[in-house]
């Protein structure tokens, strides 16, 4: 029979009703023929109560205890939803990551999945089970330790699960109807795409629009797997939502297709650094064995030898940061003066396979800002896209002015 992967976020599934009318949406398409593998997030506000615990409890935790901790969420939730389905006589059952098993690399909180074996599973639809309902966000390291994929991981999980089962589609349920050209929770004025090109998805998600994990884009477009998004509030059919699919799909398309914010940005900023070769091996090099994900980088003007080097983190990666640094400076790799941490920016950046071809996009981006009275702080550009660095408190403002400078309300 031909495999169907729903996987439902932690608002589809944040209370018992919630998974009644999830699994109602799972026995439509139990109904019309598809063996369904089921992927569930934790119950909405759970992975963040967790996290909050390992952070109260260790700040510079274990990252193995961290994940053994922050996985449980999806565990209950899987064992509800297969219980919810057994009620509606739905033959189905519970998998934790490990038992599949989802195999991934050792790199606690944020690890890759390297392969699912499809056997254990199949072996059980062929037994005339219907719904294999996964625990999302995790699995086990080749240490045998339980692993998670970085937060919003389960979108993750179900796009794997899609490539490794050959679906014939991924369908992402939400608590938005689709993809948008931002945030709607920022600006009434942002508009459904029915369709969206996996590079700018990709993108997009990389800079903080969280409906879709960057990884699990990239795992869908590398193996070619139809991934839609949709919401779990609204009537379901075949047509809703937003697909992700190839760039020559889409016939029309805006200069600037999205803009995506992320308030998990920090500035950091080693100040009086000696200006000498080797100084940035030396600053990114510790900072990158800690785990830390430097975004944005620049280095100042250097003024009787020393410099300034700035650049951003996730905020929740600065004390890592901070630690990695002083250590360095300890140990006598690096020398600097002061350092600060700014963890009151937000990233903003605009989106579009269309700036391949076409100019003036940052320098319209800049004018909007400026008009706004917003200073930018830092600057990053690539193909189809620009970002900038500025105070969050103009955040949703800088949002909305670049939606309407861009006329991302209108269709191209
Ligand atoms: P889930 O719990 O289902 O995984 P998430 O909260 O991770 O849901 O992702 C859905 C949220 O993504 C939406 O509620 C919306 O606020 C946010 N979002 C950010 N950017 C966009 C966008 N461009 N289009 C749609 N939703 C977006
Ligand atoms: N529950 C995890 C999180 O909140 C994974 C997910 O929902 O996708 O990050
Ligand atoms: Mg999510």
């Amino acid at each position: 029979m031909p495999v169907l992967v729903m996987k439902f976020g932690g608002t589809s599934v944040a209370n018992l009703d919630r998974i009644k009318r999830a699994a109602k949406r799972v026995g439509v398409e139990v109904a019309k023929g598809y063996d369904v593998i089921v992927i569930v997030s934790a119950m909405s506000g759970k992975t963040n109560e967790l996290v909050g615990w390992v952070n109260e409890t260790s700040p510079l935790y274990d990252a193995r205890e961290y994940d053994a901790i922050v996985s449980s969420g999806e565990n209950v939730t899987a064992g509800l939803m297969a219980l919810t389905l057994q009620e509606m006589d739905v033959p189905a059952r519970s998998w934790q990551g490990w038992q599949v098993p989802v195999m991934t690399t050792s790199a606690h909180s944020a690890a890759r999945i390297e392969e699912i074996p499809s056997d254990n599973i199949n072996a059980k639809f062929a037994e005339g089970m219907r719904v294999a309902v996964v625990a999302g966000f995790q699995g086990v390291s080749p240490e045998g330790r339980i692993t998670t994929l970085g937060r919003g991981g389960s979108d993750t999980t179900a796009v794997a699960f899609a490539a490794a089962f050959n679906a014939e589609r991924c369908d992402i349920y939400t608590d938005v109807d689709g993809v948008y050209t931002t945030d709607p929770r920022i600006t009434d004025k942002a508009r459904k795409l029915d369709k969206i090109a996996f590079e700018e998805m990709l993108e997009l998600a990389s800079l903080g629009a969280k409906v879709l994990q960057t990884r699990s884009v990239e795992l869908a477009m590398r193996y070619k797997v139809k991934l839609r998004v949709l919401s779990s509030f609204e009537e379901q059919s075949d047509t809703a939502g937003t697909m992700v699919c190839a760039e020559e799909e889409i016939m029309e398309s805006n200069v600037v297709s999205g803009i995506a914010y992320s308030r998990d940005e920090a500035k950091m900023t080693l100040v009086s650094v000696a200006d000498r070769p080797g100084i940035a091996a030396a600053i990114f090099g510790p900072l990158s064995d800690a785990g830390v994900n430097v975004d944005m980088i620049i280095q100042n003007i250097a003024e009787d030898g020393r410099t300034d080097m700035t650049f951003s983190c996730p905020t929740d990666q600065v004390k890592r940061a901070e630690k990695a640094m002083q250590d360095a400076k300890t140990s006598g790799e690096i020398n600097f003066h002061d350092l600060i941490a700014d963890t009151n920016v937000a990233k903003i950046s605009a989106v579009g396979i269309g700036m391949r071809s076409q100019s003036g996009v940052a320098a319209k981006m800049f004018k909007t800002l400026s008009d706004e009275g917003i200073n930018i702080k830092v600057i990053a550009t690539s193909e189809i896209k620009i970002s900038v660095l500025v105070d969050r408190k103009y955040m949703e403002l800088a949002v909305q002015a670049l939606h309407d400078a861009f006329e991302l309300e209108k269709p191209a």
